[in-house]
């Protein structure tokens, strides 16, 4: 008998362990670690993860596996390890854990069948599968399992005779093209082709093409090959000669776009220096985590790209992981133009069905490299040969959500499964990071220079509150308005950069003050100027501006705060003359909307280029020799120990997009903190000035890398209940964790309430405890019951990046 270990999706604590599941006969050699089966549970019918095969099972009664939902693994064993790994290191459900490792389009509702790859193949199935596909060429996933032949199928599939399709049930359009073939038989083609006139040579001569080329063919294609009109083939088809179908391709993102192949550049010393240890483990396959440290423009991409090719030649994989927001065409272009085919990009910019087919892609070894943003690092590739990540210290790289990863930890533990590299880039590392290169946990390699030697650009930093003093009440300092004015003369170009987190708009009354609020959570609504309307960041709530205020009935309501929306008037008003492109989650939102902005900017058709956050990263074009910071300290006062860190990067980052060509570049700063450390820091481009300050402070506050962080977050709908729970925790971390671990708590979350549910922590500051994750496996289990039935929600991040 064989018995499988299924993990079922019924994601519950009790249910957190592999179930037995005797494994009828008819599917005794097709079932296999890392498919997903159907199962029974309870009265139910459940999905599973089959995650190991046994020859016995300690329960004498097992009930039977109903049928298999893949046709072969679509998770090899490294990967259902690693679930085991996540699972411990987040605290997740396993099935929780296998789930992220899947594209969404295996999460969503799909529609299987069976494709038989090509008619010349069908010779080639046993005669017991050819009655299958005599008449068509897919057949439906339900055929294929009541057929008794799944074992026989499934050879077929690793034959590559057929091929399993996913057909994804999504909005988005799918992309097909009409395909053209005989809709008869070659003898039948023949003889038709007799009975027509000799006048219609253009139709003979299309019949004379299926003669020779009976497979079916792009309308296209076809159209252009032979010189005619779609009206020859409607004929055709009206006479039922010809048929049209529609047939999906790929959707590859990429695909319609041609690039430009380019070539290893000499390195120089620097590089040279640089590369040189990681080549050294991909050849000895060596597991090391190396940070590569250098400003923008130092050359890393030249050394991920060396490395990668380094790995290739040795006939192994590479995932490049890159910040959703720099995940930019430009950036998929480097990749793509040095290995061409054998790149896949992931990124949510693409719809579920395309995320699936570059997906598929890496499954079938079509592809050798991925370029992605977090999730990607679940690649199922199988022979790793290097992990690079690049700006490591970017917080997207921490996933919020269950399973609360970070994905930094994650390469590195499947680096160590494969030995193989894992370069960490950064020109501002974390100093999480920086602390472990210092310490020689990682290898630091250091770029210095800028690979054109341009200078650094000239950083002034302009103290706002001054400027109010004497009687400027612009967003424009009296310094950066007369550097766009000069710009404007000189035709060159300005980014203008406007930290927006905790900076939007928000509608206040002039005369009493208040600030209109989310009656959902406690935090205030944002103006959102196209649609009029107000909404809530948190839980959605939307709601029109009113006209007299609530609270006083004054006229005088109106929004404040500094959009990207607002500066833009304010460009407006002030330099009349200049064309401005304004980039934000608004105008960026359609597909492609990103990309035609930023080439509408690089084809010198604005001269201002207006931006949140998204604009920070990848920008290199020639002609930018100015760039404003409207407010540098909007972030620096979250409650958040990693704002001065944050806002130091960012900074940096912007100030980098000036004066990277020829022409010289200008940086000003505007803000009303001029003499903090972060910002005077970032003005002169001093990370190390800004490491050895920065942990000084971490450490007197025990915050990381001294100490590491666990967060529990509770929340419900009454108070009371929040509280005396988040105490209850609070008691028993106090007495499970040794006398090292300062547990600060319980207290009032910084959004104290989201969606009507008041919200309390604790954090727990640690350095070593043994007993953490099962105290924290504990709490969770105590309270799960509760959190099914009444409500409570409790959540625990192990390293949090949020303590929102
Ligand atoms: P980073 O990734 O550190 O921002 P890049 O790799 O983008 O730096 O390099 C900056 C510029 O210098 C790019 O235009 C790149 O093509 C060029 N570059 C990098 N390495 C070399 C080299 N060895 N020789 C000449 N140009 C180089
Ligand atoms: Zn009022
Ligand atoms: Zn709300």
């Amino acid at each position: 008998m064989s018995v499988a270990k299924v993990i079922v999706d019924v994601p519950a604590q009790q249910t957190n362990r592999p179930f037995d599941y005797r494994i009828p006969a008819h599917l005794q050699d097709v079932i296999k670690p890392g498919m997903r089966v159907v199962v029974p549970f309870g009265p139910r019918k459940v999905q599973g993860f089959v995650i190991d095969i046994v020859e016995n099972s300690q329960f004498p009664k097992l009930r039977e596996i109903y049928e298999p939902m893949d046709i072969e693994p679509i998770l090899n064993k490294e990967l259902l390890e690693l679930a085991d790994w996540l699972t411990e290191q987040t605290l997740c459900y396993k099935i929780t854990a296998f789930q992220v490792m899947l594209p969404p389009a295996l999460k969503a509702k799909y529609e299987k069948k069976l494709k038989l790859k090509d008619r010349h193949l069908l010779k080639k199935l046993p005669e017991s599968l050819q009655a299958f596909f005599n008449d068509r060429d897919t057949i439906s996933w339900e055929e294929v399992v009541k057929s008794g032949e799944l074992s026989h199928f499934q050879k077929q599939v690793a034959n590559d005779v057929l091929e399993v399709l996913y057909i994804v049930k999504e909005r988005v359009k799918k992309k097909k093209i009409k395909m053209i073939a005989p809709a008869i038989s070659r003898v039948e083609l023949m003889s038709r082709k007799e009975e027509l006139s000799k006048r219609s040579s253009k139709q003979i001569s299309v019949m004379d093409y299926f003669l020779s080329h009976p497979e079916p063919i792009e309308r296209k294609e076809l159209l252009t090959k032979l010189g005619i009109t779609s009206s020859v083939i409607k004929g055709l088809i009206d006479k039922e000669i010809l048929h049209e179908t529609m047939e999906e391709i790929y959707r590859d993102p990429y695909g319609d776009r041609t690039f430009k192949q380019t070539m290893p550049l000499d390195l120089t010393e620097e590089q040279s220096a640089a590369i040189r240890p990681i080549l050294q483990t991909i050849s000895e396959q060596i597991h090391e985590v190396f940070l590569l440290y250098g400003v923008t423009g130092s050359g890393k991409t030249e050394i991920y790209l060396q490395s990668i090719q380094k790995v290739l030649q040795e006939g192994k994989e590479g995932i490049v992981l890159v910040p959703e927001i720099s995940l930019t065409p430009q950036m998929v272009n480097r990749f793509k133009s040095r290995f061409g085919d054998e790149v896949a990009v992931l990124h949510s910019g693409l719809s579920v069905g395309e995320k699936y087919d570059e997906w598929r892609k890496i499954q079938r070894k079509e592809v050798r490299v991925v370029v992605g943003a977090r999730s990607a690092i679940f690649a199922p590739f199988e022979n790793l040969g290097i992990i690079i990540i690049d700006e490591e210290h970017e917080t997207s790289y921490k996933q919020e959500d269950n399973p609360r990863y970070h994905a930094r930890d994650v390469a590195i533990e499947r680096a160590k499964n494969y030995r193989c590299p894992v370069i960490l880039g950064s020109a501002t590392p974390s100093l999480e990071t920086f602390a472990r290169a210092k310490k020689g946990v990682y290898k630091l390699l250091t770029l210095s220079k800028r690979m054109n030697e341009h200078n650094l650009p000239t950083v002034d930093i302009v103290d706002m509150r001054e400027e109010l003093r004497e009687g400027n009440r612009s967003m424009f300092s009296r310094l950066l308005y007369d550097k766009i004015q000069d710009r404007l003369e000189k035709k060159e170009q300005t980014v203008l950069f406007l930290n927006k987190r905790g900076h939007s708009s928000f509608v206040m009354c002039r005369d009493c003050g208040y600030v209109i609020q989310c009656p959902n959570c406690d935090i205030s609504l944002t103006y959102h100027r196209f649609s009029q309307q107000m909404k809530c960041h948190y839980c959605g709530f939307e709601a029109v501006v009113p006209t007299i205020c609530p609270e006083c009935s004054s006229e005088h309501i109106r929004y404040f705060g500094t959009g990207t929306q607002k500066v833009e008037e304010e460009l407006g008003k002030n330099f009349p003359e200049a064309k401005v492109i304004r980039m934000d989650v608004d105008t960026t939102s359609r597909k492609g909307a990103h990309e035609k902005l930023l080439n509408a900017f690089q084809e010198g058709k604005a001269d201002i280029l207006l931006g949140t956050q998204m604009i920070a990263k990848g920008l290199d074009f020639p002609n930018i020799t100015l760039v404003g910071v409207l407010s540098a300290d909007t972030m620096l006062h979250l409650p958040d120990f990693r704002s001065s860190e944050k806002t130091f990067q960012l900074l940096t980052q912007v100030a980098g997009r000036a004066g990277r060509h020829e022409l010289a570049g200008e940086v000003v700063i505007q803000t009303y903190t001029p003499e903090h450390y972060s910002i005077i820091l970032a003005g002169e481009q001093d990370f190390d000035g800004f490491y050895q300050q920065e942990m000084m402070i971490r450490k007197i506050h025990q915050y990381p890398p001294f100490y590491y962080l666990a967060l529990v977050t509770v929340s419900h709908e009454e108070l009371m209940k929040v509280i005396d729970v988040t105490e209850k925790i609070s008691k028993l971390l106090s007495s499970r964790l040794s006398h090292g671990a300062r547990i600060l708590g319980p207290v009032a979350c910084p959004i104290p309430r989201i969606n009507n549910k008041y919200r309390y922590q604790c954090i727990v500051k640690y350095k070593r405890e043994p007993k953490l994750t099962e105290t924290l496996n504990m709490i969770l289990d105590h309270y799960q019951q509760e959190s099914t039935n009444g409500g409570l929600q409790i959540t625990i991040d192990n390293n949090p990046y949020l303590l929102m």
